[in-house]
């Protein structure tokens, strides 16, 4: 296994880790070069994730020790923390490899990678000096589900700012839209601004089926660029399934032939409920097609 063959590599670790724990561990949290179990971790009260979820994140699964889509991650981790004038502390290469380092310590190979970088360290304070941000890392154990499923939705009015194509820390709408969609016993809430269009969901980008079309909401300032949308529109290229990148309505929704909502813990999933009414089921053929080509995708790309 791949873990075994990089243990060695991984014991020489080239940062300062306070903890010599190898290949163990149930969870993991890093900050700043230290690790340790995650529940055991603690961060400076001044970090600036405390006060003004100053900074950004990104996230992705691992199976079997291999982390899927790891440039595309990086890649939006870097353009996003450059956006918002925030430093990350090492460049894309040493993050990679101290990623692939991390994941073996845990005792598991699938599992929730999630990092985030913020700005820095000091007192409370509006405006700040650049400075080199802090890095932090979870790792966790997750299952794995294909997205075979079908889900409930709900829809709930996109009261957030602007800017949502960057992934930030500030999620405190999501984090209720998500609650909301929990307490009516569904897996996502979808996201509407007045007037109607359909943005995202709480932590996932929404699609629609119509007469063997995929219609996704353009990238602008309103929906994050997911990279499991961007992976679908690939697979469509190749599988030759038209899609048009065009904004659409809650009304669209009720009255798609499928709905379609992807993220990179869950794939791609359909929904066959929308605010407790039947929706979808009368595309099941393209819904599978799109559904498996990035299952197996994703199965391929983390093969041992
Ligand atoms: N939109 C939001 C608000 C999200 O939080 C996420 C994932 O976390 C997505 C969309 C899907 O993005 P990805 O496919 O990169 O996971």
């Amino acid at each position: 296994m791949i873990r075994e063959m990089i243990a060695d590599k991984a014991i020489v670790a080239v940062h300062t880790f306070l903890i010599t724990e190898e290949l163990t561990m149930k969870n993991l949290g890093y900050y700043n070069g230290t690790f340790g179990p995650l529940e055991e971790m603690t961060v400076p009260m001044n970090d600036r994730a405390c006060y003004f979820g100053d900074g950004v994140y990104d996230a992705g699964l691992v199976r079997d020790y291999h982390v899927f889509a790891m440039e595309d991650h990086l890649n939006r981790f870097y353009g996003n923390a450059e956006k918002l004038d925030i430093q990350v502390p090492m460049p894309k290469e040493e993050l990679r490899d101290l990623i692939n380092e991390l994941v073996l310590k845990l005792d598991q190979g699938d599992l929730f990678l999630y990092y985030q970088v913020t700005r820095g360290t000091a007192i409370r304070d509006h405006t700040y000096e650049r400075g080199v941000g802090n890095l932090w890392i979870t790792i966790k154990p997750a299952t794995i589900t294909d997205g075979k499923k079908p889900i409930g939705l709900i829809t709930t009015e996109d009261q957030r700012f602007f800017k949502c194509n960057i992934k930030t820390l500030n999620l405190l709408l999501n984090v209720l839209a998500a609650q909301k969609a929990k307490d009516a016993g569904c897996t996502e809430a979808v996201f509407y601004r007045p007037g109607g269009r359909v943005t995202e969901c709480a932590h996932s980008n929404v699609h629609i089926l119509k007469d063997g079309v995929l219609h996704t909401a353009p990238l602008d300032e309103l929906i994050l660029p997911g990279i499991t949308r961007a992976h679908m529109l690939k697979l469509c290229d190749q599988m030759g399934v038209p899609y048009v990148e065009e904004p659409f309505t809650v009304e669209d929704l009720k009255a798609a032939d499928e709905i379609l909502v992807t993220s990179s813990t869950k794939f791609c999933m359909r929904a066959d409920r929308l605010d407790g009414e039947p929706v979808g089921g009368k595309d099941l053929k393209t819904f599978e097609k799109i559904r498996s080509a990035l299952y197996e995708e994703f199965l391929e790309d983390t093969k041992a």
